[in-house]
């Protein structure tokens, strides 16, 4: 049998983690498979999901910024994906292409393995209003919290994904800027805290800073930080000064992989392998890429 190609797909690509996780898995449970980085210019994607029909590459993982083009050229689309408009991860079924979105489910995974935390009836804030945001928030939507703020640099964009998911699941979302009364409020009154902005992020706009301010902060909040590079992001230090909880960004990160391992093999993600290697590709000091 022929060794299988699975890739990710992005522009830039960076120093994407997928292929160290990915191919940590293959290897772990002894399949004959490679896992590669195509960087893919805008416009050039088509020609990837082909290879996926033809069965040149087994399975895509999709990234920045060919997700929602990825939406639109699926034969069927799980829930998740439908859901989000957005397409990360493609596995190619009974002659068919499926589009899937496994950063829902690797979000909720690791808030509910990793954070010990049970969304249903609580306040809650979301930092950041780009794609990351949109999965996090949905995913928070289907576990019935009675409320979330959604905190943006950009108003608009926050109140479009406040309004996006109040159309959807009619829970209490509302929008707001990062420096307002309104977020000072919600964070006293919130237990949990998720930031999705690129703040604290190395080799991003502001490594250095905190998304919101840390006098905000309370040891009532569990505080997850998606971004995984640095592992203790400013913001989960100031979090854990605080007393409070904190959970990183490489949970999901590894989680999310693990989903989409599970689709395109059908077999039990061999998790410490995938953590192992994970860890020590964040814990190394290359820039931050793609997931
Ligand atoms: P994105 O779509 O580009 O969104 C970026 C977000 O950061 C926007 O809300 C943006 O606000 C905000 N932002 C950027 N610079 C800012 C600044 N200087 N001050 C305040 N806000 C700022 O990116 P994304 O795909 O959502 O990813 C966001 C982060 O999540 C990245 O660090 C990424 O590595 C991480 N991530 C982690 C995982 C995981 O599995 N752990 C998965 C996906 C993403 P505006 O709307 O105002 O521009």
């Amino acid at each position: 049998m022929n060794t299988r190609t699975y890739a990710v797909i992005g522009w830039p690509l960076g120093h994407s983690l997928s292929p160290i996780i990915q191919q940590a898995a293959f290897d772990a449970a002894q399949l004959d498979a490679t896992y590669v980085a195509i960087p893919t210019p805008p416009g050039h994607e088509q020609r990837r999901f082909d290879e996926v029909r033809k069965g040149d590459l087994s399975g895509l993982n999709v990234t920045i910024p060919h997700k929602n083009p990825a939406f639109h050229a699926m034969d069927f689309l799980t829930e998740a994906a439908s859901s989000l408009g957005a397409v990360n991860t493609i596995i190619y079924e009974n002659g068919k292409l499926k589009g899937d979105n496994t950063d829902l489910q690797g979000f909720l995974d690791s808030l509910q393995t990793f954070g010990k935390f049970d969304p249903v009836g609580t306040n809650a804030v979301v930092l950041g209003a780009g794609g990351a945001a949109r999965a996090v928030v949905h995913a928070l939507a289907t576990c019935q919290p009675e409320s979330v703020l959604v905190a943006n640099r950009t108003l608009r964009r926050a109140q479009e994904l406040a309004t996006s998911v109040t159309e959807i699941r009619g829970t209490t979302i509302q929008a707001s800027t990062l420096d307002t009364d309104q977020l000072e409020a919600q964070l006293s009154k919130s237990t949990l805290l998720v930031n999705t902005t690129s703040v604290g992020m190395a080799g991003g706009p502001e490594p250095d800073k905190s998304p919101v301010n840390p006098s905000w902060l309370h040891k009532n909040l569990l505080v997850f930080d998606i971004v995984y590079r640095p592992t203790t992001t400013p913001l989960l230090h100031a979090a854990k000064s605080t007393g409070a909880k904190t959970l990183g960004g490489l949970e999901m990160l590894v989680l999310q992989g693990a989903a989409s391992f599970k689709q395109w093999t059908g077999e039990n993600p061999p998790l410490d392998a995938m953590f192992s290697a994970g860890w020590a590709a964040v814990s190394s000091n290359q820039p931050t890429g793609a997931p």
